[in-house]
Order: C-alpha cells, then structure tokens, then sequence
C-alpha cells in the first residue's frame, strides 16, 4: 500500500501548507487559530475543541464524472470564498472542527465509475484535511452496492488517507445494511477501528405518503430511515456479530432514542420476532453513538437520558441552516456535568476520530 505519510506530505504541499506529523492536531495549532477571531468553549474553566461530526462537503470533479454540474456557489464546496464562508460561520457557530462527509450518491454506478468518483474524492479530502489539519478530518467515500471493494476503500481511506472512517446512508439501492452481503465492510469497519457515519437520504417508497406540505420527505423521511436502518441492525443481529462496530446517526439517531421502548416491548408482544438481537433493543442505544441534532434542550436531555452523554456528539449538519446554535444547547441542556457537556462538545468526537487535542 502507497505511504501515507508521503501522500499526505505531498497534499498539504500542494495545498501551500507544512505537514508536520502523523498526529495533525496539537495544541499550539489550535491556540493559533483559536487567538483568530473564535470564541473558545470553556467548560469548568477547561478549554474544550468543539467537534462537528455532521458537516456536509462536495467535491464538483467528482460530481461531474456523474454528470452532475455542482453550482458555484453551492455552500458545501470547499474552495474561494465558500472556505472563507465556512471558517466564518464555524467561528460563528463555536465550533472548532468539522468531520466532512460527503453524502453518497453514487450507489447506482457501476464498478470502474464509482472507483473513480470514489477514489478522487478520498484524495481531495484527504488533501483538504491535510491542508487544515486544526478545522477538519474527514470520512471516506464507499462503494457498498460492492461490498468487498467497499472494505477495501475503506481501508485505503484510513490507512492511505488518513480519513477517520466512512459516510453512508441507511440502504443500498432498496437492501438493509443487515443483510450478510454486507459483512465484509462491518468486519473491516470493526477489524480498522473507525468512525462509521450513517446519514439517511429518504425512502422512495414513501415519496407519495411524504408528499405536499410540511417538508415530510425530510422531516420524517429521514428519521424514519434512520429508524429503520438501526433497527435492522439491532434485530439482524449486525451489532451482536460486530460488537465493536462504532457507528454514529445523524439526527440524533431518528425515532428509535426516544422510542426504544416500544421496541422492546414488541418482543413482549412477538418473541419469534426477536430471535435475532440478543439483547433489548435499547440496550442497543448504549454501544451506539448519535449526533446531537434534535433542536431543544429537552430533546437533547431526554437522548442523554436514553443513551447516554458518552453517545452523543456534536452535531450542526453545516451547511444547511438547521441547527446554528448547537453548542448553546449542550449548555442549555440540564442535568448536564460539566463532563458530560465535554463530553458531547467534542473529547467523544476526538476519542472516536482519533483527534489528538
Ligand atoms: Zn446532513
């Protein structure tokens, strides 16, 4: 396998910058940046680095190969004045990184396409990570309607690249990320150690019943998916056959945090419906991990309380004007330690990404 030191050297040489180690982040890098107009987050007199785990990034070469013509001023590319933009509204926001994932659309190509699109994107994030080593790390783009040459990109993602683990969204192409053909990639997911992203993309099924007023698509669509995709990994017994799968929803993990117990309780109603998990189902929720997009205070204490502080991380879904004061609400939350708040501000975020702060 190329050297990852060499390639990322290269990168950030490219990008006008210095690679100056394996571990990007230090502290004296941060303190820079942080003198350059940021608002620190202190918690308990503590300063902690504010890490946004649901921030979405394109990459327009990668979208033309499929045909897609990516507009210039779409906030998600990360070049001219959209990287200023994105430092400013970061500063704004409070938070001090983003791990960037690109949401897949590229479930439907063929083999040598998608190995192309995939592979280009890798290596422009990895070389934008590289680049801004204090503001961003990055996931990998996959391939999973190939499962094996998904394990393998995700491979060379982490180990080539130094991205921090994988994005992807709750189906392929109408099958469940719990069937066995898929496998592979959770064993590699488990065997590397990595962050996996889960971000959902809606369920066409439901495009009619979702369809008029309200955003439903969106607004329910997602978290519905969302919903489904653990569930089927909870009941296919997925996360019994990897235990040590870390995996993280967007959207604070859909219906399923606050409704877990009716889950459960269907195993009451159903036993040879749960053969597969062997466990409650929300026993489930504490091994897995949620990003902190749920708009209130209460909503945030009441995943906490289901979860688990140590579950969930910091979330803005940045570009898209959903959550702008995500930070506020960690502190407006109650019952918070100031742990946990840290907790949730970032020390999970870079335990899981491997951040060293
Ligand atoms: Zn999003």
């Amino acid at each position: 396998m190329p050297n990852r030191r060499q390639f990322l050297k290269d990168a950030a040489a490219t990008a006008g910058v210095v690679f100056t180690g394996c571990h990007l982040l230090n502290r004296k890098a941060h303190a820079q940046t942080a003198t350059a107009g940021r608002r620190p987050v202190m918690v308990g007199g503590r300063r902690v680095i504010t890490i946004d785990v649901h921030a979405h990034v394109i990459v327009p070469e990668a979208e033309a190969l499929m045909g897609i013509k990516t507009p210039s001023a779409d906030a998600s590319v990360i070049e001219g004045s959209m990287m200023a933009d994105r430092f400013q509204r970061m500063d704004e926001w409070r938070t001090d990184m983003q791990a960037l994932s690109i949401r897949p659309i590229w479930y439907t190509l063929e083999r040598d396409l998608v190995a192309k699109v995939n592979h280009l994107q890798n290596e422009r994030l990895a070389a934008l990570c590289a680049a801004h080593p204090e503001r961003f790390v990055g996931f990998a783009s996959v391939a999973l309607q190939y499962p094996e040459m998904a394990a393998e990109q995700l491979e060379e993602g982490v180990k080539k690249y130094n991205l921090r683990g994988a994005a992807i969204t709750g189906q392929i192409n109408g099958e469940e990320l719990s069937s066995r053909k898929f496998d592979p990639f959770w064993k590699k997911a488990e065997e590397l150690d990595c962050l996996i992203f889960m971000h959902p993309a809606g369920i066409p099924e439901l495009d009619k019943r979702l369809a008029g007023g309200g955003y439903l698509s969106n607004v329910i669509g997602y978290p519905v998916e969302t919903t489904i995709f653990l569930s089927h990994l909870i009941f296919d017994g997925t996360l019994d056959r990897f235990p040590g799968l870390k995996i993280c929803t967007a959207h604070a993990g859909g219906y399923l945090p606050s409704y877990a117990g009716r889950s459960d309780y269907g195993c009451v109603r159903s036993p040879s419906s749960c053969t597969g998990a062997k466990k409650h189902a929300s026993e489930y929720l504490r091994q897995l991990y949620f990003d902190s997009i749920i708009f209130t205070p209460e909503g945030l204490r009441h995943l906490v309380a289901e979860c688990g502080a140590g579950q969930i991380m910091l979330g803005t879904d940045y570009p898209f004007p959903w959550s702008t004061t995500t930070v506020d609400q960690v502190f407006q939350t109650p019952g918070l330690s100031d742990a946990e708040r840290r907790s949730i501000l970032g020390e999970t975020a870079a335990r899981l990404l491997k951040i060293k702060v």
